[in-house]
């Protein structure tokens, strides 16, 4: 079988009626870059026809003044992708845009639907010529062969046939639609500047263009805006919502709101939780992993009242490529990226945070750094469980066999780090930290899948994942 191209870890974006709608677009982008660093593109909209640009590489790199002036109309969509597959290639940069019997439409997704294989198959069986192999190219199909006879309907009639994980922005001559999944796996937000409609991934795009955040779009909500204003739909039956709670692990910035907190504030509580779960006696200092185990080192420091000291520096500047020694340099893949402040470690007994463990590789090349930087003790701490089971909604993680905590203990993954210690938050601590535990999915920590999907899929997903 044609090996698909699993398409995770995306930002969106979308304006409607702005005279600078591709300008705007790009800074919006550029906010949302951790959410995808392979490829970037925009489509707008001049009221006649689309105009797109997609190309690999970083926003920044990519929409220069020149490209940005070739993209003419006041409304726009954007998108940023994230894709460690082989076969990623401009093909699967998005926005996808087409010509279908109404006109013209644009379309970029964030997340993962775990049918598209099926409709795929039955859509290639019927004569479907796809160009990419995406799973969001399975939604423009269904939209393109609906019978129904707007773009609204069309896009309901889409949208009841896949399962799985999307916050779609799409673009018509006319019209900007957003959407996100009735589980609401991930997170999509409305704002407004002037009389223009913004959509975001996360509000942190609003606050580069200085747009005023209106509230979240709704799990199931199919949102329209076009000159007769903005008008909501929830045209499917309503499920629990179950919001990814990884997001506010790991993946949406600190300065974000989304799912009805600040992330920031998430992640400093369970900072919290961790030193109340997992306290570390007559530790002298905390020690963040820079920089995603920040605000919890900082709420576990003031929970444990000792100081927190940056005993790793991190190097903001890293490409994503450079040449590698063969052998003369050890562990010169973290060092590219992090240091440490040995004056700080020297003969003390720290507590390092961070706030997951994948494969325990880059975190044992950690804990070596910091010893050889001379720390007494090393006991570390994960303001996350352990994480045993891969993402199938849109975070990109390792198989089963890759997960470490998926096959080991937590005394087996400390020996492996070398730390002198380990502690992971517990799962119900994690769900103290959020106001509705509920509405959340928490299937990387439990195994236990919100939506269940079909064995092709799955096997499918495991094999890209595995074959990377
Ligand atoms: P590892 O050594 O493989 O366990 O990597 C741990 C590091 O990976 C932590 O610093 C996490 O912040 C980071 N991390 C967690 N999830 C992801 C992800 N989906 N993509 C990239 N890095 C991640």
């Amino acid at each position: 079988m044609e090996n698909l191209c699993w398409k995770e870890e995306c930002g969106v974006f979308g304006i409607f009626n702005h005279r600078e709608a591709a300008n705007i677009t790009y800074l919006g982008l550029y906010a949302l870059q951790h959410r995808g660093q392979e490829s970037a593109g925009i489509t707008t909209s001049d009221g006649k026809c689309l105009h797109s640009h997609r190309q690999m590489g970083l926003v920044a790199d990519i929409f220069h003044e020149n490209i940005i002036a070739n993209l003419p109309g006041r409304m726009a969509i954007g998108h940023v992708r994230y894709s460690t597959s082989g076969s990623s290639n401009i093909k699967n940069c998005q926005p996808f845009a087409i010509e279908y019997s109404l006109g013209s439409l644009a379309i970029a997704h964030n997340g993962n639907l775990i049918n598209d294989i099926p409709i795929r198959k039955r859509l290639v069986d019927s004569g479907a010529l796809f160009q990419s192999n995406s799973d969001t190219e399975v939604i423009v199909h269904l939209i393109a062969r609906s019978p129904l006879p707007t773009v609204e309907d069309r896009i309901i009639d889409a949208l009841s046939q896949v399962k799985g994980a999307y916050c779609l922005v799409i673009l018509t001559e006319n019209k900007l639609i957003a959407a996100r999944d009735p589980h609401g796996f991930r997170p999509l937000v409305l704002g407004r500047m002037g009389n223009s409609y913004v959509v975001a991934s996360e509000t942190c795009s609003f606050d580069l263009i200085e747009a005023e955040f209106i509230r979240e779009i709704e799990p199931g909500e199919i949102l329209i805006i076009d000159e007769n204003g903005i008008r909501s739909i929830f045209p499917f039956d309503s499920v629990e919502k179950k919001q990814c709670i990884f997001e506010f692990i790991y993946f949406a910035r600190p300065d974000s709101y989304i799912f009805g907190h600040n992330v920031y504030m998430v992640r400093k509580k369970l900072g919290e939780l961790l030193c109340k779960y997992c306290p570390c006696d007559d530790a002298e200092m905390v020690i963040p992993v820079p920089d995603s185990g920040i605000p919890a080192s900082i709420g576990y420091a003031n929970c444990a009242k000792i100081p927190l000291e940056l005993g790793l520096i991190r190097n903001h500047y890293v490409g994503r490529t450079f040449i590698e020694p063969k052998q003369s340099i050890r562990h010169f893949g973290v060092k590219i990226k992090l240091n440490i402040t040995s004056e700080i470690l020297k003969n003390k007994k720290v507590v390092v945070i961070d706030d997951s463990i994948v494969r325990g590789t880059t975190s044992r090349k950690i804990i070596k750094m910091i010893r050889n930087g001379g720390a007494k003790e090393i006991h570390f701490r994960i303001s996350s469980p352990p994480i045993i089971s891969p993402c199938y909604y849109g975070i990109d993680t390792p198989t089963h066999k890759e997960l470490i905590a998926s096959s080991h203990s937590v005394e087996e993954i400390n020996k492996y780090v070398t730390s002198d210690t380990l502690g992971y938050l517990p799962i119900e601590a994690l769900r103290e930290a959020v106001s509705n535990p509920e509405e959340y999915c928490y299937a990387c920590f439990t195994g236990k899948y919100p939506l269940p999907f079909p064995k092709e899929e799955l096997e499918q997903l495991n094999l890209f994942r595995s074959l990377r």
